[in-house]
């Protein structure tokens, strides 16, 4: 599903990804980790093509990311993205942000993404909630929204990049269980969380980034009990 080999990249001549190899299987849910700065977020967003690498390889649902418009565009089709602040459209309501992809990209008649819109809207349990506008909704609501929002376009992969770490503690477990819902349904995941929890529930893999590097890769009961590295040793003793 994702295979990328020695892939780089630079913020002018700050080098931010370095040599990342990173094989994920359809069905694997693999969590990324790491300290701040460590490069998680420019690696997920690398996957969809909202930041170019520069140098390596890199495949995405069998589709050569080479920087083209073309290739991008067919990868962002692929890959369901969700971000930390939700990023819904302000001025359309619960189920317009969920149907405006369906139309625009799939050529869905109104009718046929309001359908769809509806039946992801009842899987992240915000069926009552539709008519709203985001300023509406609470985050917890907001972020389940925007899961529904992704999974709308019947992704192959879907990204998140820490999308609890913006709500009130309280709101965190509504969008955890969603997400361990869709994980549980077999959807192919990557996810940026310091959710170490959520890690152990669902996760295949924890992948443990330091520097622009990956740096450990194991199983979560692996990780958490026998890390190798001093750092991710270091990195735990401050999210567990
Ligand atoms: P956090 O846990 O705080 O979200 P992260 O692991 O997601 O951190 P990134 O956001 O990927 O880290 O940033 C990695 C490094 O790249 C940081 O040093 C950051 O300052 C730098 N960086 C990120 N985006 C840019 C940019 N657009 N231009 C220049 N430098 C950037
Ligand atoms: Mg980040």
């Amino acid at each position: 599903m994702i295979e990328a080999a020695g892939l780089n990249k630079y913020f002018s001549d700050f080098h931010v990804l370095r040599n990342i190899d990173l094989q994920v299987k359809s069905g694997e849910r693999v969590v990324l980790c790491g300290p701040s700065g460590s490069g998680k977020s420019t690696l997920i967003r690398c996957l969809n093509g909202l930041e170019l690498h520069q140098g390596g390889k890199l495949a995405v649902c069998g589709i050569a990311l080479t920087n083209t418009r073309r290739s991008i565009d067919l990868v962002r089709r692929r890959t369901g993205m969700v971000f930390q602040n939700f990023n819904l459209f302000p001025h359309m309501t619960a189920v317009e942000n969920c149907m405006i992809a369906p139309m625009r990209v799939r050529g869905l008649t109104r009718e046929e993404a309001r359908a769809v819109a509806e039946t992801y809207l009842r899987r992240v349990h915000v069926e009552d909630q539709i008519n709203k506008y985001p300023a509406q909704l609470s985050g917890g609501q907001q972020q389940r929204v925007a899961i529904a929002r992704a999974l709308a376009m019947s992704p192959d992969v879907m990204l998140f990049d820490e999308p609890t770490s913006a709500l009130d503690p309280e709101m965190v477990g509504e969008v955890l269980d969603t997400m361990t819902e869709i994980a549980s349904e077999g959807t192919t995941m990557i996810c940026v969380t310091h959710e170490m929890g959520f890690a152990r529930k669902i996760a295949d893999r924890v992948v443990f980034m330091d520097a622009g590097a990956i740096v450990e890769t194991a199983p979560p009961e692996e990780f958490f009990t026998q890390s190798r590295t001093p750092r991710a040793r270091e990195f735990l003793s401050w999210v567990m």
